[in-house]
């Protein structure tokens, strides 16, 4: 870091950082915005790229300590010899390329539900020329998180300056000169991209309360995951194959079964041997049941998910994840992190640590 700021310049600096902070926790706490430890913030100033922390949770950022300081210079010097400064920097962001990369002072990246519903379309481009048109944005067709997703954003700048990035099958990417414009365009690019959910229909708690009674899972805190189960387009979606890599952390395989429902007449007595290994039982027409042991950060996931595929409507044509960008995802996004799998340090007043054994996989961050 440079040390011949002038006081003053200091304290605008200061005055910056604590504006990030803000924001960082404001747009975490939104869990249409941010689920978990997904989604990243970064300011540029005076030659430092602060950025989240690999794993932490946005919604944490006033209470810990979650931006970490980089020399802006050495980031760029990564990325331009083609090694991922995620590497390079441990604790980092795996999107810090991307950070990097903008010339914004602030950008922001969020798993934003309704961007994500969108997003998942093969016929997104289109959809997105209407509603965000006389904004300076790009589509960015799906490429896994870290250095390619830098370069695939880097390649849309030269056709000219952008500040907004929707990422095919992700999520969502704003750049701004200043907190500030960075949550008014964010506001903004929500609004026009705002989906009403689908509405399901209700679950069916006496069936749900029955089948959980002495087994291995439980009904989840939040009702909207039911729709998951309850709606039969929901269910039709899903049974399709994974929409974004984020899904991908319940799974070792690329096969959509964990997201494909389980016929109510299927009896209960007989899931702990067919279905053990699944965290969520999507029982059709009546509801949703988790894991006893699934941790907060995948009960976030779940929701979102819901959230999104409540937002997909039937008619939508829909470009699922291949299988190579399955495993590409995972191996990148679990590639270092695992230790930080589900951990939400010391963060979240009465949100327990987890046990980071409790997931085999991270959350790309
Ligand atoms: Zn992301």
């Amino acid at each position: 870091m440079k040390s011949d700021l002038r006081p003053a310049d200091q304290v605008d600096s200061q005055a910056e950082l604590r504006l990030l902070r803000e924001l960082t926790q404001r747009v975490g706490s939104n869990p249409l915005l941010a689920q978990a430890s997904t989604g990243n913030t970064s300011l540029k100033l005076d030659g430092v790229l602060w950025i989240k922390a690999s794993g932490r949770w946005m919604a944490d950022a006033q209470q810990n300590e979650i931006l970490i300081p980089l020399d802006l210079a050495e980031v760029h010097q990564c990325w331009q010899r083609d090694l991922d400064p995620a590497e390079r920097f441990p604790g980092a962001s795996l999107e810090t390329a991307m950070h990097a990369l903008l010339p914004h002072a602030v950008v922001l990246h969020v798993h934003c539900v309704n961007t994500i519903a969108w997003a998942v379309r093969s016929d997104a481009r289109a959809h997105l020329q209407q509603r965000l048109e006389g904004l300076r944005w790009r589509w960015v067709p799906y490429v896994e998180s870290g250095l390619p997703l830098a370069l695939a954003i880097g390649n849309s700048l030269s056709a000219g300056d952008a500040d907004v990035f929707v990422l095919g099958n992700h999520g969502l990417v704003i750049g701004a000169e200043n907190c500030r414009a960075a949550e008014q365009l964010l506001s903004e690019v929500g609004r026009r991209l705002a989906i009403s959910p689908r509405q399901a229909h209700p679950a069916d708690y006496t069936v749900l309360a029955e089948a959980s009674t002495g087994s291995l899972w439980d009904l989840p805190d939040d009702d909207t995951v039911h729709a998951l189960a309850t709606d039969p387009v929901s269910r039709a979606i899903l049974a399709g194959g994974l929409l974004y890599p984020c899904q991908a952390i319940f799974s070792n395989s690329s096969a959509p079964t964990l997201f494909r429902s389980i016929a109510c007449s299927d009896s209960p007595n007989q899931w702990a041997s067919r279905y053990r290994s699944r965290p969520v039982l999507l029982i059709e027409g009546r509801g949703v049941l988790i894991s006893r042991s699934m941790t907060s950060a995948e009960c976030a996931m779940i929701s979102g998910l819901a959230q999104v595929v409540q937002r997909i409507p039937a008619s939508a044509p829909i470009r699922y994840l291949t299988d190579a960008e399955i495993a590409n995802s995972s191996s990148a996004v679990a590639y270092r992190y695992r230790e930080l799998a589900n951990e939400r340090i010391g963060g979240g007043a009465g949100v327990p640590a987890l046990s980071a054994a409790a997931s085999g996989k991270s959350l790309a961050s």
